[in-house]
């Protein structure tokens, strides 16, 4: 197999492909602390995709309540059950070597195998077909969390504290990963899915396609999905008509997409990055995708493990065991909820701009505010200043101007509701 690099890893891995890079990578920062579980991305994914005959139980985009939840059922504990048993019979470890760290390898290098390097002789990438039952709901053990092990009724009488909670649970966001080196596209024995050059959005050709399914067993996060009434597989489009800045309400430039722009909890950002030749992120420290994942590092992709070098990326809950947490999202989770919880300025400043804008934000600048708020957070002193944050369209236009005090508006009192 040909080595492409992947610097989730910090090291070359094998893939079934030669090493080729989009000009724009789509991608997007979740932040799992505000997430109200509240469906409306589900929801709006699938009246605007999958509502028609053999989509009732394709759910492109959903929300599941982890530690106990998932769409399929268990199809990230089933995988890293495969991955850890290939590890075994390798004599293998899949450990992270933290010690080293720099620009091309912001989380240290993995040592471990990915799906593709753990890949049994038949397949391209290690995986597995969900059964039908599986498939049947998008949230099982919807807000289930784990019990309080210090009460026979698993209740706590104290309640919870920071920084873990004994009983806890919290909501993961998931859709395709439009991944730098697919899984699913490396499965495919037609050649059916491709990336687009122009945006690295991951894409099912439905006139190729033959619903052989290896999409479906080898994409590690299940997010291809088979439909029976046209024998295809199907999967999450980016809503790109959006993307493309083709979608009669997008002025021609390119917009979020549809489960982002919905999203009331206002814990998603979505855009386009630059990507430089050799793959590696371009310089570009006024995005707010480029500072939240590179500058601060303080959004990290899901199971960077698996090798496919996603391009959704989280901000981990703040209250979740932190071991669970570096399984899910690799040896980044400290720093990144120290760097959430105490943000810096600039941090603080960019966090403002999730969802006040529909069109995607291509740069910010932020004009300085007056100190506010001197305190200390974890025993070091924090400082909080009304800073303003201006966010600009793909054209440099403003689109968003946000300030970190919310400003208070009185209505005057011709206006007052007098019912
Ligand atoms: S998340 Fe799965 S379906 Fe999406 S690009 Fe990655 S491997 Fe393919
Ligand atoms: S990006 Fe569009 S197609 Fe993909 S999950 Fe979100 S709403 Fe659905
Ligand atoms: S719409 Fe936003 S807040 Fe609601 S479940 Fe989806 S991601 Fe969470």
């Amino acid at each position: 197999m040909p080595e492409v690099y992947n610097w989730q890893l910090g090291r070359k891995m094998a893939y079934v492909y030669e090493e080729a890079h989009p000009q724009k990578q789509f991608a997007a920062v979740f932040n799992i602390n505000r997430c109200i579980g509240c469906q409306t991305c589900t929801g709006t994914c699938k009246a605007t995709w999958t509502f028609s005959k053999g989509q009732e139980a394709m759910w492109w985009n959903n929300v599941e309540s982890k530690p106990y939840g998932g769409f399929p059922q268990h199809w990230d504990v089933k995988i890293l059950q495969k991955l850890d048993e290939a590890h075994q019979a390798a004599g293998k470890k899949a450990e992270w070597d933290t010690a080293q760290t720099g620009e091309a390898e912001p989380y240290g290098v993995y040592n471990g195998m990915t799906i593709t390097e753990a890949a049994t002789p038949e397949q391209q990438a290690l995986g597995y077909l969900p059964p039908d039952s599986e498939w049947r709901a998008p949230n099982f053990y919807e807000d289930t969390s784990t019990g309080y092990k210090g009460d026979n009724l698993g209740i706590s009488t104290e309640g919870a504290s920071l920084p873990e909670h004994q009983t806890w649970f919290f909501y993961l966001q998931r859709l395709c990963n439009h991944c730098t080196y697919p899984a699913c596209a490396a499965a495919c024995p037609r050649k059916a899915i491709y990336k687009r050059p122009e945006d690295g959005i991951v894409l099912i050709d439905q006139a190729r396609c033959r619903g052989y399914r290896k999409c479906v067993e080898q994409c590690p996060y299940k997010k291809t999905m088979y439909r029976g009434t046209t024998r295809t597989s199907e999967k999450c489009v980016a809503c790109y008509p959006r993307v493309e800045g083709n979608d009669p309400l997008s002025d021609g430039v390119p917009m979020e997409t549809r489960c982002m722009a919905v999203c009331p909890g206002k814990i998603r950002m979505n855009g386009l990055v630059d990507i430089a030749e050799d793959g590696s992120w371009a310089e570009a420290p006024n995005h707010p995708l480029y500072h939240m994942i590179k500058v601060e590092k303080v959004a990290l992709p899901l199971y960077p493990q698996f090798g496919t070098e996603p391009n959704i990326y989280y901000i981990p809950p703040r209250w979740a065991p932190r071991a669970y947490l570096r399984q899910m999202f690799g040896p980044g989770v400290d720093e990144a909820i120290a760097r959430y919880v105490a943000p810096s300025r600039e941090l603080l400043a960019v966090l403002q701009l999730f969802r006040t804008t529909q069109k995607m934000i291509f740069r910010y600048e932020i004009e300085e505010g007056p100190l506010v708020l001197e305190t200390e957070v974890n025993g070091q002193p924090w400082q909080m200043y009304d800073d303003t944050v201006i966010g600009f369209d793909a054209q440099d236009r403003e689109v968003a101007r946000l300030s970190v005090v919310e400003p208070i508006h009185e209505r005057p009192v011709e206006r007052l509701n007098s019912i």
